[in-house]
């Protein structure tokens, strides 16, 4: 038999061997599947995301069942997925299909493409990997291949670099085979020409790839230019009464949009006028474990400070929409941020110990 020259057909015969075929999301699949597990994918391991799938499947199988969701609720099955923006998309764009599109997933392209959260690549891949159109992908995996096979110089986060990795993925797609091609370069990606370990010699298209013919794998793609970025601190109140603690949900934008957190300062002494304006019985206080959480832009050293009280006044805290008392033994069904939950992660122990 003629072994396969094509960068395509080489492709195609790895993934009918080692191609993964039996992920949750390509079981039956649709464009609603596909375009979940996407989105979840961004950013996140396959192994992490499969729980997390089904839980979310399970719960809102179909693009109605999500649209008409509370936002508080889809949020809560993202809790632990991080970037919360993708979940917020997810809803926004689920009522924008039921609104335009009668709740049925678009097949256009450029209908794909205005739904909120979708780009380029991944409007490709849930029209290819779900329906088999013909529409090339450049997520961060096939990327790291076609960079590394290509020797393609520079950081994929320039516009020209980006332009160049296109033409290369539009050029090297097959018009045949597209639900194979598109996986198996993710496959590929994922699980061969991996960030730091590329396995070159089980790779179908190491005979060709300029990146380890001159043993450079390693120096595609470029690397972002680093910036230093700046450092913030910020003392949360945990109040406890009665083995709740008080949640704020935070406004929709900024950091933790939309999602519960506990109160917040700039500074100890903020955080102490506040105790002392309050005037709150307090049986307990006490700085709990303090962190570092790292948002794109900024790194914020987190203090959290376990004040426990005995009884509330009416002047004090009113239940209003955007607090609630979160019961720790029978937790209610909302988006927390991720330093709420690591937070509340903790104070099981604490608690007890009282
Ligand atoms: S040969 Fe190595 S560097 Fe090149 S694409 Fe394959 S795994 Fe990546």
């Amino acid at each position: 038999m003629k072994s396969p020259t094509l960068f395509s057909d080489r492709i195609i015969s790895w993934y009918d061997l080692h191609g993964r075929k039996q992920l949750p999301w390509q079981h039956n699949k649709t464009p609603y599947k596909v375009w979940i597990s996407e989105i979840m994918l961004q950013q996140t391991q396959v192994a992490t995301v499969i729980p997390y799938f089904e839980k979310f499947m399970s719960r809102f199988p179909d693009i109605d069942a999500l649209a008409s969701a509370e936002q508080d609720e889809v949020l809560h099955h993202w809790t632990g997925l991080g970037y919360y923006a993708r979940a917020r998309n997810l809803h926004k764009a689920s009522q924008q299909i039921v609104e335009q599109h009668n709740g049925i997933f678009p097949v256009d392209f450029d209908d794909v493409l205005a739904l909120p959260g979708i780009g380029r690549s991944t409007a490709g891949a849930i029209l290819s990997l779900s329906l088999g159109l013909n529409h090339s992908i450049l997520d961060g995996n096939v990327k790291r291949v076609l960079a590394r096979h290509g020797a393609i110089e520079g950081w994929p986060g320039k516009k020209p670099v980006e332009d160049k990795l296109w033409q290369l993925t539009q050029q090297l797609t097959p018009s045949v085979d597209i639900q194979k091609y598109n996986q198996a370069m993710m496959d590929i990606g994922a699980t061969v020409c991996t960030r730091s370990k590329p396995n070159c010699p089980v790779c179908p298209v190491a005979i060709d790839c300029r990146g380890q013919l001159t043993g450079r794998q390693l120096d595609y793609p470029g690397k972002k230019p680093k910036k230093v970025i700046p450092e913030k601190s910020a003392w949360l109140l945990v109040l406890e009464l009665d083995n709740s603690v008080h949640l704020h949900k935070r406004p929709p934008s900024g950091i933790w949009g939309g999602l519960w957190c506990f109160a917040q300062f700039s500074t100890k002494a903020e955080l102490d006028e506040h105790l002392s304006n309050q005037a709150y019985d307090i049986s307990h206080q006490q700085e709990l474990i303090g962190f570092r959480h790292t948002f794109s832009h900024f790194h914020l050293d987190i203090q959290p400070v376990l004040v426990s009280i005995n009884k509330i006044s009416d002047n004090q805290i009113m239940e209003q929409d955007s607090t609630v008392w979160y019961n720790l033994p029978h937790p209610p069904k909302v988006g927390l941020a991720s330093a709420t939950e690591r937070i509340l992660a903790s104070l099981g122990s604490v608690l007890n110990k009282e």
